[in-house]
């Protein structure tokens, strides 16, 4: 486990020498102290990221060279998929083959955008046509200077790669700052970018507390563009340092989605899909399917076999065999979760399952999945982002209801419906305010489709070319062709 910061290609102390603690939240112990960057750090970072972009090769390579750096990352990444996944094991706490899943996307994602950057050669001049014959025109697709990365530790690894792939590809250099909840795997990332012979200072990964590392990176005067993953009331911040400098933004943020399921559904198919949207990764998942709206007469068996299956998920530390449920990412998150079914329950909830610490697991964060039924609409379980194994289940009648209460949130980063009925679910997909929709499923994401949310849930796409827009700028070169004097002050 690494205790410096990468910055500049090299591996470096804090300045000014601090250290936070990083906890197994299986075990609730600390297990590493990783390096604590602080204001001077994140500036010698953005120096040696601006270097890179002005003065290095990076920005001005053909994309199929920096094709090559990037597959030579990914690669690494393959090599070391087992210890990359039992890192993320002990630094998050997801079950072992969510984390190898994971590690695999990362490795995906890496190739994914190096073809994207090989085709950008094809691609990165387009002929304008003016309607002026004295006049010729292009445009031209630029990478779009220095980006600061922010990110969550609900997929540390993951989330990483979603940023630092497109933006590399695109010609960025990057720094990249993850959760001190979660710093380590993304450290090993600067390992990887060292066996890649990545050119210094292309990509900086700086460990460190939001307000102490985070801060100084979104207000930095030298950091062209911020790309934030996070909660709402910090993507606010970023939103507010960026406008100082009116830097480029990308904000993914939370959600609330609604998962509608109509009563010609299979109801075994249905249970299945509802778990996995919302227990997966502990529940811990932006785009969790947290609000599922049932059709009348499918709700009481439906909920009566969800309440069961519940019952059944194998709660262990990630490294068990079997476990398909591991620990909530800290105290403080065990302590929101459990505070928020008790305010649900206070406002007129019912809790079918769940909730609560599993017997004989004492030590770390776990909890038994929980199902609320009858959950109001005015309540916070049914309005709030819990970001935990909760799911809210709630009836409806008919079509225009269920889309109705669907759309009823600030949120709109997912949503998924299910039916037998094909035209049925394309016309509710069609109503639906949200950014990506799962018919008949709920969660598989692909690096190849954008990713991101309407309303509060952000701004901007990743992943597929939408992901490679966001690293680059659009630059307009117009010749005049005519030799003819223009003649407007000198006739
Ligand atoms: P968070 O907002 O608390 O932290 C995210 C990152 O921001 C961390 O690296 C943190 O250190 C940093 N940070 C904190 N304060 C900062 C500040 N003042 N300035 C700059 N940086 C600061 O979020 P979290 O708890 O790590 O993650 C959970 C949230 O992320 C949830 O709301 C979830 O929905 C969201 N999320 C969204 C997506 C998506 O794709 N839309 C994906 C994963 C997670």
């Amino acid at each position: 486990m690494r205790t410096q910061l990468f910055i500049d290609g090299r591996w470096t102390t804090p300045l000014e020498g601090g250290s936070f603690d990083v906890l197994d939240p299986a075990t609730g112990k600390v297990i590493h102290r990783a390096p604590a960057a602080t204001a001077v750090d994140v500036d010698a970072a953005v120096r040696a990221a601006r270097r890179a972009f002005d003065e290095g090769p990076w920005p001005r390579m053909k994309g199929a060279q920096r094709a090559r750096y990037l597959r030579a990352m990914a690669a690494s990444v393959r090599r070391r998929l087992e210890e990359l996944a039992t890192l993320e094991v002990l630094d998050n706490g997801k079950p072992l083959p969510e984390a190898r899943w994971d590690i695999g996307d990362v490795a995906g994602c890496f190739e994914y955008y190096a073809t994207l950057a090989e085709e950008l050669d094809n691609h990165d001049i387009e002929p304008i046509a003016l309607p002026d014959p004295r006049f010729v025109s292009k445009a031209v697709r630029e990478p779009l200077g220095v980006a600061g990365a922010i990110i969550p530790w609900n997929f540390p690894l993951l989330m990483a790669a979603w940023k630092v792939a497109p933006a590399l590809a695109a010609g960025c250099t990057m720094v990249l700052k993850p959760s001190e909840l979660t710093p380590l795997t993304a450290l090993e990332l600067g390992a990887i970018a060292q066996e890649a012979d990545l050119p210094a200072g292309v990509l900086n990964i700086v460990t460190g507390l939001g307000p102490d590392a985070g801060q100084p990176l979104s207000e930095h005067p030298g950091v062209d563009k911020l790309a934030f993953t996070g909660s709402v009331p910090t993507g606010a911040k970023i939103m507010a340092s960026a406008a100082r400098d009116i830097k480029n933004i990308s904000l993914e943020l939370g959600g609330k989605s609604p998962f509608l399921i109509f009563e010609d559904s299979d109801i075994e198919k249905a249970v299945e899909w509802i778990l996995f949207g919302i227990f997966w990764n502990q529940g811990q998942v932006c785009s969790a399917t947290s609000r599922v709206l049932v059709q009348d007469a499918l709700h009481d068996r439906l909920v009566a076999r969800l309440v069961e299956e519940a019952r059944k998920i194998k709660i262990a530390p990630g490294m068990t065999e079997g476990a398909l449920l591991g620990p909530l990412i800290s105290h403080g998150q065990f302590l929101k979760v459990r505070a928020a079914i008790d305010t649900a329950c206070t406002e007129g909830a019912k809790l079918l399952c769940g909730g609560v610490r599993p017997l004989g697991l004492e030590q770390g964060y776990f909890m038994e999945p929980a199902v609320l039924v009858d959950v109001p609409l005015d309540s916070q379980a049914w309005r709030e982002e819990i970001f935990g194994p909760v799911v809210c289940v709630r009836r409806f009648d008919t079509e225009a209801q269920a889309v109705a209460l669907a759309n009823d949130s600030r949120f709109g980063l997912a949503a998924a419906v299910m039916s037998s009925d094909d035209e049925r679910t394309e016309r509710v997909a069609s109503r639906l305010r949200a950014g990506i929709v799962w018919i008949n499923c709920s969660q598989p994401t692909f690096t190849e489709a954008p990713w991101g949310g309407y309303k509060q849930s952000g701004i901007g796409r990743e992943l597929g070319r939408w992901g490679l827009d966001n690293y680059l700028e659009t630059k307009q070169i117009t010749r005049l062709v005519d030799d003819k004097p223009w003649g407007w002050y000198i006739k």
